[in-house]
């Protein structure tokens, strides 16, 4: 028996705060990174609607930051974030051509090696304009800045409604290789899924523009198979292996230091309250029990009170 907590705060919002991250959103990105070994070697990133700024701490650990002069980051979101170790910060609309030309002033004529983007559409913005205009205005920002670089990473939040398949298919024209996963800290409930997409390399005379291709004809490609069907499979990957935490359960509180996400070390002493003599379930069973062999003792007491 688990007792049931707050929905907000599950196991990874919690493991975030021992951790010191700013959103539980950044076990998204472990374990996508997990799973597809996304951030190896990478020394230039770009995260899109990166505020509060969970997945830029995520970065500025895994590319250390702090000691890598090599390493550079640039951030952008609507609204201000506090400082990260290492992390370039531009408060700026990500649709608009300015924020891409500032992005790409701080590369210095250099390309990024992975865009990620945990972008959410404004609750006003139906779904499918948010899909059809906003991702692909993300997608050609990520072009302007990998332009001519193969094997450019993108990684983008994508909600997997009816007309999805249009996406894809445009993903498919600058990417060889695109998965849909859905790592194991992302809710059962929600239809969120990231798009994996490796290996960009965009056809041959393809000019990087912010304006959307999707209401192109024939955009950019020899792609005869955009005749508006958009029946693209995709391959679906749930990551996160199958002993990590699953988002829609709750756990029993305990501490435990994990050295791959640079925890604080002011959380190790917390690992003394794991040796307390009784945990929350034993706690509670006992409970159940003495509650049962009272119920039993005094029944004739409890059945004379109801006469
Ligand atoms: N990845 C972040 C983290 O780990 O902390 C969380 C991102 S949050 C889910 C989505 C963010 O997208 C919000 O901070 C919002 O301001 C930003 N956003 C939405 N539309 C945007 C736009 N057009 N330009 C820049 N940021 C945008």
């Amino acid at each position: 028996v688990h007792l049931c907590l707050d929905n907000e705060k599950d196991v990874y919002y919690r493991r975030a705060k021992e951790v010191g991250f700013r959103a539980r959103s950044a076990f998204k990105l472990i374990q996508l990174d997990q799973q597809f070994r996304l951030l190896e070697g990478v020394k230039r990133a770009v995260d899109l609607c990166a505020a509060p700024g969970s997945w830029s701490q995520v970065l500025s650990r895994r590319l250390q930051a702090h000691k890598d002069k090599t390493a550079k980051i640039v951030a952008v979101d609507l609204q201000p974030m506090a400082p990260i170790q290492g992390v370039i910060q531009i408060q700026g609309d990500i649709t608009n051509q300015d924020t891409a030309t500032e992005i790409i002033k701080h590369f210095d004529g250099e390309k990024a090696d992975i865009v990620i983007s945990d972008g959410a559409p404004d609750a006003s913005i139906l779904l499918f304009v948010y899909v059809c205009v906003c991702v692909c205005v993300i997608l050609l920002l990520l072009l302007s800045i990998v332009e001519n670089k193969k094997g450019g990473t993108f990684i983008a939040k994508i909600f997997r409604g009816r007309d999805i398949g249009l996406l894809y298919e445009k993903l498919q024209i600058f990417f060889t290789e695109i998965v849909v996963a859905k790592p194991k800290s992302s809710r059962n409930s929600s239809i969120e899924a990231f798009v994996v997409c490796r290996d960009y390399s965009p056809p041959r005379d393809y000019v990087p523009t912010m304006a959307p291709i999707l209401f192109n004809e024939k955009s950019h490609m020899d792609n005869d198979q955009s005749n508006g069907l958009y029946r693209y499979t995709i391959q679906f990957v749930a990551c996160g292996d199958q002993s990590s935490y699953d988002a829609d359960s709750s756990y029993p509180l305990q501490y435990e230091h994990d050295d791959n996400l640079g925890a604080n070390e002011d959380n190790e002493n917390e690992n003394d309250d794991a040796d307390e003599f009784m945990n929350d379930d034993e706690f509670l069973h006992l409970f159940v029990r003495l509650f049962y062999v009272l119920c039993f003792k005094y029944k004739d007491d409890i059945g004379g009170d109801n006469q």
